[in-house]
């Protein structure tokens, strides 16, 4: 597994990303926190990976103004907010080891949010999200992300129940939207964390 990451590392590095390897989560919350200013409004895209790390009370407890619709009531409200913060976390679908992030949405405010519109991006993977190439990153997320998350959801798609995808019409459609990272895009300041645990799904 170090060698993936390392090779995922390399090739994240020379498509222009800022790429960072922690062992494990403390390591990587303590960066992130030292890393992002008090005075930064704090964004969090959906991700069972910024759940598991327990990021968003470690930032409402210092003080951060932080916005996730996943703890908010007014869940519209706050994605506007977070759309307009100056930081934004979240997770990766996939990355891959020629250095590339596959993501695919159901409503995209993640993935959107991922290449434009804040000062800086932090997207954090456990190792689990490294896949060989393009082809295996689309298979762990049809196969692997979306049922687990139609399952969270409790949404009517067809992967919930049999744990595979069907290239569903289904109105819940999770994986409407596909988004890759190629390269870092011109102007955007993407910092890619990678933590040497299985982190999310
Ligand atoms: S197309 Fe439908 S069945 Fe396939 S992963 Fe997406 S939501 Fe699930």
């Amino acid at each position: 597994m170090k060698e993936k990451i390392r090779l995922a590392e390399k090739s994240l590095k020379d498509n222009g990303f800022i790429v960072r390897v922690f062992d494990n989560k403390e390591e990587a919350k303590k960066a992130l926190l030292d890393s992002i200013s008090t005075d930064e409004s704090v964004a969090f895209g959906g991700s069972m990976t910024l759940h598991e790390m327990d990021l968003y009370d470690d930032f409402k407890k210092r003080g951060y103004k932080v916005f996730w619709h996943w703890k908010a009531e007014d869940k519209r409200k706050e994605l506007e907010s977070a759309y307009n913060a100056d930081i934004y976390l979240t997770s990766t679908n996939a990355l891959t080891l020629d250095g590339k992030l596959v993501n695919m949405d159901g409503t995209a405010n993640r993935v959107s949010s991922m290449f434009y519109g804040h000062e800086r991006v932090y997207i954090i993977a456990g190792r689990n999200k490294i896949c060989k190439d393009y082809e295996d990153a689309r298979e762990r997320i049809k196969n692997v992300a979306a049922p687990k998350n139609a399952k969270r959801l409790n949404i009517n798609t067809p992967c919930r129940f049999t744990g595979k995808c069907n290239d569903c019409d289904s109105p819940d459609r999770i994986c409407s939207v596909e988004v890759i990272l190629h390269r870092n895009p011109t102007g955007a300041n993407i910092n890619v964390y990678i933590i040497d645990e299985d982190l999310g799904y």
